[in-house]
């Protein structure tokens, strides 16, 4: 086994916003990287200047640090490997298509968009599919068909060409995937691909390779949409004469029902999110839900994604994993071949975990926050104690809002149908009774209101439930909420009598 240093890069194209899916692949490279104490590095992909997105970068950026997985080397940071960012490295690639020329294992093509629309078109005609490769190449406009001093002169006179990459006619071609193992590919079905383009760029496919082996990447690990690339990475890589970095593909991730894909479109229509942070696309203005805003734990949804396609292997039925534990647990045999189908339930479920690990004195200063919003001011201790009666049932921090409001508000209303149950002729009466042993309670908590009405209740031989029922329904305005003697202790005395009072008026 070679010792080198394990070194993994995540290349997005900054098109849009980072799709959930990106964010396993991120995960995962990072996962391996610390593993093996590597090196996990950002490279963004953005030759193509048609399809770039103003704030998309920075969103892939402030997205891995929301998950807490930062990048160890990448745009702002400092590394040996720089640039970062494939439009800061454009004039390097020209030079390494020109290499392949020099060697024969690349050629020029003159082909025009029309001329090649025509072939294809010709090949549907007849029931065919139009590939350029080595069947046709020497039959199409290129430096293998014509003279040198055609192409000479074609370059010459400026007219514009792509350089394509020469399969090899026949070889059978054993090619590895870490997750998937040995594949052999014919390469008769390649077709030649473009490596660098009219306008002067490279192709992903060069870039990539290129940028790959002079970041000294050792490990590849993407999504599987680009096994179909690895037989051309691979022959790049031997055409260059360079050490092939091991391959990871990634299965997909796909729609919670039914087949196929989660698509960046699917999120808002599902219902859930598909994007770790809230995105506004700058050209259309459109916003797109994001994980972080809908009240997610960052380590809910790293937990998530992390048990999205893989498993720690030997039957282990753990679900619960920390950052430090996935890395320690981490390794590419264990992630699935097969796709695995998104659960937004499943995420909920970890949410809710997380919610009853979070501390009570985090939760209530970023729950202050939303109480500011209401113009609502209750002292930490007080939003503590809320936040200690409800957390078993939350799993966001809205739910304190909304399962809770009547710990900072008096209703306003009151459930009808509740009303009606618990509400009688008599019950005013009760009230006031009620009322009374409240005042008498010196000192007001949860224990000593509960004795105090409980004993009162015994001695006057009333029904538990007709003093229980309307006592909740005034303090909360509905059938629901912790003890009811615990929310008469936080509210405090004056609140509880208040209250009662303004449902017998109301009532
Ligand atoms: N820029 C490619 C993408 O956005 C990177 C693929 C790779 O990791 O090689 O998917």
């Amino acid at each position: 086994m070679s010792t080198e240093k394990v070194r993994v890069r995540f290349a997005p194209s900054p098109t849009g916003p980072l799709h959930i899916g990106g964010v396993r692949t991120a995960l995962y490279n990072y996962l391996f990287a610390k593993k093996h104490d590597g090196d996990f590095i950002l490279r963004v992909e953005d030759t193509d200047q048609a399809r770039y997105v103003e704030g998309a970068e920075q969103y892939i950026i402030d997205s891995l640090n929301w998950c807490n997985i930062p990048f160890d080397e990448g745009p702002g940071k400092k590394g040996d490997a720089g640039p970062y960012r494939q439009s800061e490295r454009k004039n390097l690639y020209r030079e390494y298509a020109e290499m392949l020329l020099a060697s024969g294992k690349a050629y020029y093509a003159f082909d025009t968009t029309e001329e090649l629309d025509a072939h294809r078109q010709d090949h549907e005609a007849k029931g065919k599919t139009f590939i350029y490769n080595w069947h046709n190449r020497q039959k199409l406009k290129n430096s293998l068909s014509l003279s040198e001093a055609e192409v000479r002169q074609k370059i010459e006179a400026g007219e514009p060409y792509v350089i394509r990459f020469k399969i090899p006619e026949d070889e059978s071609l054993s090619l590895k995937d870490e997750i998937r193992g040995e594949m052999t590919i014919d390469s008769k079905i390649l077709d030649d691909k473009v490596l660098f383009k009219s306008d002067g760029m490279p192709t992903y496919h060069l870039a990539n390779i290129v940028d790959d082996h002079l970041m000294k990447i050792t490990h590849v690990i993407r999504g599987e949409e680009w096994l179909p690339s690895l037989a051309l990475h691979v022959l790049l890589y031997r055409a260059f004469d360079w050490e092939t970095p091991k391959f990871a593909h990634l299965p997909l991730i796909l729609k919670p029902q039914g087949k196929g894909k989660l698509s960046k479109r699917d999120g808002d229509k599902l219902g859930f999110p598909v994007f770790p942070l809230q995105w506004k696309d700058p050209n259309t203005g459109e916003t797109s839900s994001g994980y972080r805003e809908e009240g997610y734990f960052p380590e809910a949804v790293v937990n998530m994604l992390a048990l999205l396609g893989w498993n720690a292997g030997g039957g282990s039925e753990k679900e619960i994993y920390s950052l430090e534990e996935l890395t320690a647990a981490f390794s590419l045999d264990h992630v699935s071949k097969g796709g695995s189908k998104f659960d937004p339930e499943k995420t909920k479920w970890f949410q809710h975990h997380y919610m009853q690990g979070a501390k009570n004195e985090v939760l209530a200063s970023d729950f202050q926050k939303i109480l500011k919003e209401k113009n609502l001011d209750f002292s930490t201790e007080y939003v503590e104690k809320v936040i200690s009666l409800l957390k078993e049932r939350a799993s966001f921090l809205s739910d304190f809002w909304e399962m809770g409001s009547y710990f900072f508000t008096a209703p306003e209303n009151y459930d009808e149908k509740a009303a009606k149950k618990a509400w009688k002729e008599d019950t005013s009466a009760i009230m006031d009774d009620v009322i009374a042993k409240l005042e008498e309670t010196e000192d007001f908590t949860a224990g000593n209101i509960q004795e105090k009405v409980k004993t009162w209740i015994a001695a006057e031989g009333i029904g538990f439930g007709k003093v229980m029922q309307p006592f909740r329904l005034s303090l909360v305005g509905a059938m629901q909420g912790p003890d009811v003697f615990e929310i008469a202790a936080a509210i405090g005395k004056e609140e509880t009598i208040s209250r009662i009072k303004k449902a017998q008026k109301a009532l």
